[in-house]
């Protein structure tokens, strides 16, 4: 069991209040959960108590920390909505309320679900942190997987590979991506990991003592040409990481040149070149490998120098690149942010506000669209109120970076779903008659009923985040006036009126078809 104690000392704030507020919560979720037991027959509340940890040695903040420690108190024990907002108070309430309507969402296995499961998540999500909690609670799962019962294990684990982890990765949390996919990697394909455990340790073997040697070295030339305050160390590849590359070699293990990689690390980002240059003069580069991610960052903000050389020491071995700061982003992503955020001040900001507008257009590509390519960069029109999001954070002051990531994202727009599992996102409170329209003109100009989740409802029936709507046409339905107050977008409004008017004029006569 995870001591409070732990969890105090991993937190990065030393206020009182933020003390107390997390000893309180770990008092709180202990008793709510007392009784409770995990399927491995321990206490329940190990599971919170472990996941506060996570999130603390994370960074963050003591009300998600407190969240972590109360997230299943709602859901699963004896705490109500009331109380836990009567004694934590209503940001602590609305990340747990969060994170509880999160795990309603399941993943059944189909690819093109994934897509849309992972955008529910965000949009469901109103605050970056419910989304961080929900990995940390993920996390922890997985750490305890093997206890589950058999017939739920792949499909957990299956869900963290294709929905968990790439959400992590989006939001730039390299490390917990990592983690989650090789603790999920075994119960997918147990055949498969043994392979990539064997490889690994086959060509660790190969050149553990070449790449010891390689760093030695690299420490001596950075040395001797003055370069200060630097460290090394060796990154070993993540074995999903390894199983997919060699899957995309052809299972050509000699083209894997970076299961070991060196690392190197160095205050700025000037020191990233110099030691680029001191390497590559002592190393022939590998044509076409060197990837400069410090001018042209991965869109999940990731930053590095990547380059392959031939050494007579260790073979082919890629050498990464960095600095200080970079290798922080690059292990936390987003939650690197708000941890340091008192650090970091204005420049720390505005990568937060790249990084958190980056990882939504990536999540719901349909936002952004309206894609228009101008010579070599690409400039994108944001919807309105993302426009308008933006210039509020890029307005404020830099102590509310935290506020910016309770802000509501999604409190404008909603995301539905067709029978067969693509997103349509409309504003909030809209209609099956925006729905149709979306889909297709002729759709809404035909539409004579809709099911929502199955069950018929009148067209004007407000939809919810997640609702699966289907439209029931028929050739002899048309648009009414009364459409006019059941629909919330402009595109709907602006078919149906031109329905109207086409109808009051005198119709041209039309040739009938020939049936
Ligand atoms: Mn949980």
């Amino acid at each position: 069991m995870t001591p409070v104690k732990d969890i105090l000392r991993a937190l990065k704030s030393d206020a009182a209040e933020d003390i107390a507020l997390v000893a309180k919560a770990y008092e709180f979720s202990k008793r709510a959960h007392e009784g409770h037991t995990r399927y491995s027959g321990d206490p329940y509340f190990i599971h919170p108590a472990a996941t506060a940890l996570i999130l603390a040695e994370y960074g963050m903040d003591a009300a998600t920390v407190a969240a972590g420690l109360l997230h299943d108190t709602i859901e699963d024990a004896r705490a109500s909505a009331e109380e836990v907002e009567k004694t934590f108070g209503k940001d602590v309430l609305s990340i747990v309320e969060g994170v509880t309507k999160l795990g309603k969402h399941q993943y059944h296995g189909a690819e093109r679900h994934a897509e849309s499961l992972r955008r529910l998540m965000v949009a469901t999500a109103s605050d970056i942190r419910v989304l961080i909690v929900k990995l940390a609670d993920r996390y922890h799962n997985m750490t305890t997987l093997e206890h589950v019962p058999e017939h739920k294990q792949k499909r957990i684990a299956l869900e963290t590979v294709e929905i968990f982890a790439p959400i992590a990765d989006r939001l730039g949390m390299g490390k917990m991506k990592r983690d989650l996919e090789d603790l999920a990697f075994p119960y997918i394909d147990p055949d498969a990991y043994q392979h990539a455990v064997e490889v690994r340790k086959l060509k660790r073997k190969e050149n553990a003592a070449g790449l010891l040697k390689l760093q030695k070295e690299v420490q001596r030339l950075l040395a001797h040409r003055n370069i200060k305050n630097f460290h090394t160390d060796i990154r070993i590849k993540g074995l999903w990481s390894l199983h997919q590359k060699m899957h995309r070699k052809g299972d050509d293990i000699t083209k894997i040149y970076d299961i070991a990689a060196l690392r190197v690390i160095v205050p700025t980002v000037e020191d990233c070149y110099t030691v680029l240059g001191i390497i590559h003069a002592e190393w022939n580069p590998l044509p076409g490998e060197f990837k400069d991610f410090i001018a042209l960052e991965k869109p999940n903000g990731y930053r590095s120098l990547h380059t392959t050389i031939l050494t007579p020491e260790a073979g082919i071995v890629e050498v990464q690149v960095r600095t200080e700061e970079m290798h922080r982003e690059a292990q936390f992503g987003i939650a690197s942010h708000m941890a340091y955020k008192t650090l970091g001040g204005d420049a720390s900001r505005r990568s937060f506000i790249t990084a958190s507008l980056s990882w939504f257009s990536w999540l719901i590509p349909s936002l952004f669209r309206n894609q228009q390519s101008t010579g070599t960069a690409t400039k994108v029109n944001h919807p309105e109120w993302l426009a308008e999001l933006k210039d509020a954070h890029t307005e404020a002051e830099s102590g509310e970076i935290v506020d910016g990531l309770k802000e509501d994202f999604f409190s404008h727009r909603m995301f539905v779903f067709t029978p067969n599992g693509d997103t349509i996102d409309l504003p909030v409170s809209s209609t099956p008659i925006d729905f149709a329209y979306e889909i297709h003109s002729g759709v809404g100009n035909h539409a004579h009923g809709a099911k929502v989740n199955g069950k018929l409802v009148s067209l004007q029936t407000p939809l919810k985040n997640g609702d699966i709507v289907e439209i029931l046409q028929k050739d002899s339905a048309h648009p009414t006036a009364k459409w006019l107050d059941g629909a919330r977008t402009s595109l709907a409004k602006r078919h149906i009126r031109t329905a109207l008017e086409n109808e009051k004029q005198p119709t041209p006569v039309k040739k009938k078809k020939k049936g």
